[in-house]
């Protein structure tokens, strides 16, 4: 059957989605988060993230298993104190294995101001992490630290102003090299708006003004996506975060977040495409050696 010229078109079009979507593959050689099996919530060892990396083009893999807390606090998403030692064993053991990938020790930190030192001082120092991720996964409000994942907060503004605050703390404290999903609190606040705008504007101009980069987040794209009243969107990134970034001006760096090996590039395209949609200042490093 001869292809109609409507055919020929669309499938014109498919071929050069393809183009455009493994040339931003190929564009993406530096992943600078990635898990292990130690957080409880991902699957494989620093080998089998090494392996796929290799597999996938990658020449930088920085590892960034969420960070061990004292007192066993929020214990069942991270290592233990006593794991973090077998953790920069493992990819220690890793160097001379795959030579063609330059391999980070490095970790995603939750920010609690009365640890104190220990992030300079045990992590970077004593332990050699080459750097640090920021994270918010809770945040101090009202006395409590609620959850970003959960709703408890839903759509509260004051909630949201509370972890812009805890962000932009995250950002002066100088301690980390760039900031994991700084849009999660699209998973509690619904509908973009007035008091999104600004604390987008917040985030984004501390940024810059620190140089620290914020990561377009690809595992939020690979996670089912939520219902809102203005319709489905990924968890996270969420788009209108990014356009306030590109206007800002302040620097951004795309990452898989990878819980799983088989998810080393995983929806990183569509974290790219966003990207270049938004006109995003992209960097390709965190941390110089
Ligand atoms: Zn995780
Ligand atoms: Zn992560």
């Amino acid at each position: 059957m001869k292809n109609s010229p409507h055919v020929l078109k669309g499938l014109e079009r498919v071929g050069a989605q393809e183009e455009e979507t493994n040339r931003l593959k190929t564009a993406f050689t530096a992943n600078w988060h990635t898990h292990t099996w130690r957080c409880k919530h991902a699957t494989g060892d620093v080998a089998d993230y090494c392996r796929a990396a290799v597999d996938a083009g990658l020449t930088v893999l920085g590892f960034t298993d969420h960070m061990p807390l004292p007192n066993r606090r929020w214990i069942s998403v991270r290592m233990s104190a006593e794991e973090l030692p077998g953790y920069c064993q493992a990819i220690e053991e890793a160097r001379p294995q795959f030579p063609g990938l330059r391999l980070h020790a490095a970790l995603e930190c939750e920010y609690l101001t009365e640890l104190g030192g220990y992030y300079r001082e045990e992590l970077l120092g004593t332990h050699g992490l080459s750097y640090l991720a920021g994270a918010i996964h809770w945040f101090p409000y009202k006395d409590e630290w609620p959850s970003a994942h959960a709703r408890d907060t839903a759509n509260d503004p004051h909630a949201l102003v509370a972890y812009t605050r805890h962000l932009l703390q995250m950002i002066a404290s100088g301690l980390f090299a760039y900031i994991a999903h700084p849009d999660g609190f699209a998973m509690f606040y619904d509908c973009w708006d007035a008091e999104t705008a600004a604390a987008a504007r917040d985030i984004a101009q501390a940024a810059r003004d620190a140089n620290v980069p914020l990561e377009i987040n690809a595992y939020g794209l690979r996670k089912p996506y939520m219902s809102t009243p203005d319709g489905e969107r990924p968890v996270y990134p969420w788009a209108p975060f990014w356009d306030v970034v590109a206007a800002c001006g302040a620097p951004a760096i795309v990452n898989s977040d990878a819980h799983r090996p088989e998810d080393i590039v995983g929806k990183v395209d569509e974290a790219l495409a966003l990207a270049a949609r938004s006109g995003v200042r992209l960097v390709s490093a965190v941390y110089q050696e």
